[in-house]
């Protein structure tokens, strides 16, 4: 049975594997986009600490930079206040710049914004700083740290922390200068390794967080691209407010960003996290659901396919079945069990089955009878000398055939009416009956004659069976209506071989011999 060609195993197939298909996709995708949406919250919120660790330990480092140099202002007021010569401080600034320290420069400025003791140990020419916001907010006694600057002295890219310096009543400026790269190594210690990156962004989008960038940067023409940052990233920073979203980097790759502000610097954090990265285990994750899928859609299909052959085999079975009993093939039997309704369907099936054959048989049999005598008809005994004939020709065995007539049988009509000649006809049978042997077929061939097909292959037996039939009826008296008759009745037979004969060929000899013992005077046998 093929069952793919099989409609109901389509119909129920297609339908039922599609919707699985459909829940299974569905499913995987609102997994997917679950997981995915857990990652990026996820990716969003390590992005934010980050960035809030970094801006809070640039903070303190800041912080403490102002506490070291207001500890400072406050020992120059106090050598000031001894009458100390205030030029020897170069000497105390030099400590604070060597290698290892936070500042490249110290400068004490007066209070017309000339610089007095720098870490310098001479100034060989006046330098006016007080064009310098740093150095206003010292004149004006407030503490300050300034924007990033490009020393003029030094030409690197620089911050400065100033302190007011109470000084014969008015103040002179402490100023200690940071450089960039001194902030930007803070930031580059925050290895993210391959998770991501930190970067440190000034007001004009230039890069100055990574020890190659500042290099680039102090050599480079500030409004060179190389190292700007552009993009996505770059419009959400300079809108100056602090956040984290995914965007596409400048690379064209999906990175989640998170970025704040360094207080008084003007400088961008921007916290980079690598995106693809994180959502590595996404893929996995989907691999993972394909092969479920795939089992999954493996074990509809065969459970489809098992139910469906469950359903199919009977149906199948019942079908060509039906197909034999139309086909006069009543002995066809369905032998199966499904342990459902389908049983119901195959019993009665069964049951009908065997009904129709009883009643075929019967009709069968009462077709080939006889009516009157009860005897094998014209058309049976024909079919039985078939068969005979086709035995005998396998054993090559002679075949004996006899045919009987009733004398003068239209006198018994004439004289004593049809009753008395049916009666007559059922007593001769009677004795007919009697006379035969184990596997004779005796039939009423016609109106008074009768043919017997003998279990024999001998002519002197068949001669003898004749004989005994003859005489039988030569003796008997028969009850006739009303009347007791006397009868006699001829016989003719023929034994034979049957190759090359076909049974009209039979009949016609035995019918011959018959002719002869009628022609003989009646009451007579004669061999064909
Ligand atoms: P013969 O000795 O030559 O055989 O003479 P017959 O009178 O028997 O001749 P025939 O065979 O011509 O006549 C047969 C008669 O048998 C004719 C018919 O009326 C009668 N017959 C045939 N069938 C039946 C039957 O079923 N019942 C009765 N009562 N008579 C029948
Ligand atoms: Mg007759
Ligand atoms: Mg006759």
């Amino acid at each position: 049975m093929n069952l793919v060609r099989s409609r109901l195993f389509r119909q129920q197939f297609i339908p039922l594997f599609m919707i699985v298909a459909i829940l299974l996709v569905m499913f995987s995708a609102i997994i997917f986009m679950r997981t995915r949406e857990g990652i990026i919250a996820r990716e969003l919120q390590i992005g934010t600490s980050y960035r809030d660790a970094v801006l809070g330990s640039l903070d303190r480092w800041l912080d403490d930079r102002v506490i070291e140099t207001e500890r400072l202002a406050r020992e120059i007021e106090a050598a000031a206040g001894d009458g100390q010569d205030l030029g020897t401080f170069w000497k105390r600034f030099s400590s604070m710049t060597g290698p290892g320290s936070s500042y490249i420069d110290f400068f004490l400025v007066d209070t017309t914004g000339l610089v007095v003791v720098s870490k310098a140990q001479t100034i060989t020419r006046a330098i006016n700083l007080s064009d310098r916001d740093y150095v206003a907010a010292g004149l004006a006694g407030r503490a300050f740290v300034s924007g990033l600057f490009q020393g003029r002295l030094s030409g690197t890219f620089a911050f400065a922390i100033s302190q007011p310096v109470h000084v014969c009543q008015s103040y002179w400026v402490l100023a200690g200068v940071v450089s960039l790269s001194n902030l930007a190594a803070i930031v580059d210690t925050l290895d993210l390794a391959e998770i991501g990156r930190a970067i440190l962004v000034d007001r004009s989008g230039s890069i100055v967080s990574s020890p190659e960038y500042i290099e680039s940067y102090a050599l480079a023409e500030r409004d060179s691209n190389a190292y700007m940052l552009t993009g996505e990233a770059a419009d959400r920073i300079y809108g100056d407010k602090p956040g984290a979203t995914l965007y596409e980097d400048h690379q064209g790759e999906t990175v989640v960003g998170a970025w704040g502000y360094v207080r008084h610097l003007g400088l961008a954090l921007l916290v980079e996290l690598d995106n693809q990265r994180a959502m590595a285990p996404l893929g996995e994750l989907l691999r993972f659901m394909g092969r479920i899928s795939i089992v999954a859609l493996m074990a509809v299909l065969l459970t489809i396919y098992s139910l469906s052959a469950r359903l199919i085999k009977p149906i199948t079975a019942l079908v060509a079945a039906v197909g034999d009993v139309k086909d006069a093939e009543f002995r066809a039997r369905i032998n199966m069990k499904t342990g459902t309704e389908l049983d119901d369907l195959i019993m009665a099936f069964n049951d009908m089955a065997s009904t129709v054959r009883d009643r075929e048989a019967g009709l069968k049999e009462s077709a080939s009878r006889d009516s009157l005598t009860g005897l094998y008809n014209h058309g049976r005994i024909e079919e039985f000398l078939e068969l005979e004939m086709r035995r005998k020709r396998r054993s090559g065995e002679l075949l004996c055939f006899v045919m009987a007539d009733v004398d003068h049988f239209k006198y018994v009509n004439d004289t004593y009416g049809h009753q008395a000649g049916d009666d007559a006809l059922r007593g001769i049978t009677g004795l007919l009956n009697k006379a035969l042997r184990e596997g004779d077929i005796l039939g009423r061939y016609g109106g008074e004659e009768f043919a017997v097909i003998l279990n024999a292959c001998k002519e002197t037996e068949a001669a003898a069976f004749c004989e005994r039939i003859r005489s039988m009826v030569e003796a008997a008296e028969f009850d006739c209506d009303v009347h007791k008759l006397r009868l006699t009745i001829s016989l003719g037979f023929v034994c034979t071989e049957t190759e090359g004969f076909v049974p009209f060929d039979i009949v016609r000899r035995a019918d011959r011999a018959l002719y002869e013992a009628k022609n003989a005077g009646r009451n007579a046998v004669r061999q064909a």
